[in-house]
């Protein structure tokens, strides 16, 4: 539900900020902070929402850092209190419930600490190359700074204006993860601002149960202030393919089948051939094929496709691409009419294109501008991702998308469906993702008008119902809970391990609060 924005309590919130300021100004903390600390509404409200659009919290006050320092200050100061503030950090507000939102605490607008030096690029031939990038920084600007000396990190997401500290807390995924692992799983070391306010560095060596809780912490354990991210020679092209199919457990085959090969280099320096990217789509109801994150099938063929999905109310699309540069090109078209020979798709629905590494990595950024110039991108997203168990993949086709999906008829956005390996990611950390080897991620990423949001969160609660009563052991990814034994539930039997973690690095509970878990 909406909250408004009532007058008494921003009244409380300027007497929070005033006492908050002469605090700092009768303590040793260093005065230029308070220029740093805003509590305009400008400032108040853009900390207030997010990409969700269905949750308004607004906090006491908002820091724009100039510096690493500012956050460290600031974390101490609410330490220092009898009664410590919340803070949150916020990479770009791309959570859809408020997770990057601290009611009546301190929101900390990460990108503001932003400046050319915040990526830097070192390594050799022989050690490895790899880039110091701040917390806040987007990861199209890794990629652009990182192509510019022919390297780039190798774990991507489907969208780049994301920050890495945001996703670094979550996971990261995207159709590299089954090759490559997530984001979380691609990274070096870690500079953390606990919520103690010690600025501490961490690796898998050194202060690793720091490093294993901050990656995946949903900003739980501390603020990550840089992350060292291992590149490799970058590919100037890319060679992308998508086949439809009627037939789900065909679709799921041939995923699979393709996920097994090519899935052995984690470690590798190199980038062996084979393919680089997998994912797979819903195309349902008689809209055009293509859906606002790419424009991909050809307009000569919208109307058979059309015609196909309204034929077989769900049209499954498997997605992949296979990476090149010059010394490649010449054998790739033979490499990938080897891998794809034999799949099952529907005779005559394989379609390719052939574009360059950054135009497939940003694939997303067209669509966004072009929702933002029809006033469409800032508009609520009730959005939902699942990790569903491989073994349970088929009752999920026919309970939720033949079903509860089709009955309602009320998507409006696109359905994401594909698998990756458990084997990629790092038991340590504390991701939680079902026990099986091979999960599926489903992503439901709906848009709707600011009248029609609660349909669309009455079907995830439907779709979350269905799993529970049919025992489908789920997780989901970017979670929503509002109760500490949902959260038990969700994190089972790590989260006496997320328990201690927090009373060792943030035990007065002040970081994140908007993920509602330490914070109800
Ligand atoms: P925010 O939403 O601002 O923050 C998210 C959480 O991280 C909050 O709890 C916040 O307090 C915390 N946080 C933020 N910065 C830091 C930091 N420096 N240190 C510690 N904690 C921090 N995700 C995928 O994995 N794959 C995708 O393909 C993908 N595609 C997306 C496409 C779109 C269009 C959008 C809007 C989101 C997508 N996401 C995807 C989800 C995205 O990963 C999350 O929204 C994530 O939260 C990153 O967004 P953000 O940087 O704006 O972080």
């Amino acid at each position: 539900m909406a909250i408004n924005f009532p007058i008494p309590a921003y009244f409380i919130d300027m007497v929070f900020i005033n006492r908050l300021k002469s605090f700092i100004t009768k303590s040793f903390f260093p005065h230029h902070i308070t220029a740093n600390l805003r509590h305009d509404a400008t400032a108040l409200t853009s900390a207030a929402i997010d990409f969700g659009h269905m949750v308004t919290i607004p906090p006491a006050a908002v820091l724009f850092p100039s510096s690493v320092n500012d956050v460290v200050t600031l974390v101490k100061l609410a330490n220092s209190r009898p009664v410590p503030f919340n803070i949150a950090a916020k990479g770009c507000g791309h959570s859809v419930h408020g997770q990057a939102m601290a009611g009546n605490g301190v929101v900390v607008e990460m990108t503001s600490l932003n400046n050319p030096s915040r990526i830097s690029i070192s390594g050799s031939e022989s050690t490895g190359f790899f880039a110091d990038v701040g917390g806040e920084q987007l990861w199209i600007d890794i990629l652009n700074a990182t192509l510019e000396r022919g390297l780039a990190p190798r774990s991507w997401t489907d969208y780049l204006y994301l920050t890495v500290g945001g996703t670094l807390s979550n996971a990261g995924i995207s159709g590299q993860t089954f090759r490559y692992g997530p984001q979380i799983c691609n990274v070096i070391e870690l500079d953390v601002v606990t919520g103690k306010g010690d600025l501490v560095s961490c690796s898998a060596e050194k202060n690793k149960e720091l490093f294993n809780s901050s990656l995946v912490c949903l900003g739980q354990f501390g603020i990550i202030v840089r992350a060292r991210i291992p590149l490799f020679p970058a590919p100037n092209r890319v060679k992308w393919v998508r086949m439809l199919y009627s037939n789900f457990n065909e679709f799921l085959k041939d995923q699979e089948k393709l996920i097994s090969i090519n899935n052995n280099d984690n470690n590798g320096s190199k980038q062996k051939g084979g393919l680089n990217y997998l994912e797979g789509l819903l195309l349902m109801h008689d809209g055009p094929p293509d859906n606002w994150r790419s424009s991909f099938f050809p307009s000569s063929h919208h109307s058979t496709i059309i015609s196909l999905v309204n034929q077989h109310s769900i049209i499954y699309c498997l997605e992949v691409a296979m990476y090149y540069d010059d010394r490649s090109r010449h054998t790739l078209d033979k490499e990938l009419d080897d891998l794809l020979e034999g799949l099952d798709f529907l005779p005559g629905y394989k379609f390719e294109k052939d574009v360059s590494y950054i135009e497939f990595l940003n694939r997303v950024r067209g669509g966004e501008l072009s929702l933002r110039s029809q006033g469409l991108w800032d508009v609520p997203h009730p959005w939902l991702n699942l990790f569903v168990p491989k073994s349970r993949i088929a009752e999920f086709d026919s309970g939720v998308f033949k079903d509860i999906v089709l009955k309602r008829k009320i998507t409006n956005g696109p359905i994401l469906i594909y698998p990756m390996n458990r084997s990629k990611w790092d038991d340590k950390m504390s991701a939680v993702i079902p026990e099986e080897e091979v999960f599926y991620t489903i992503g439901f990423l709906n848009s709707s008008g600011f009248d029609d949001w609660e349909a669309m969160e009455e079907q995830n609660k439907e779709i979350l119902g269905y799993c529970n009563s049919a025992n489908i052991k789920i997780k989901q990814y970017l979670p929503h809970y509002k109760t500490k034994e949902d959260w038990e539930k969700h994190f089972g039997h790590k989260w006496k391990i997320i328990q201690d973690r927090k009373l060792e690095f943030d035990p007065k509970m002040i970081l994140s609060p908007g993920q509602k878990i330490f914070n109800p």
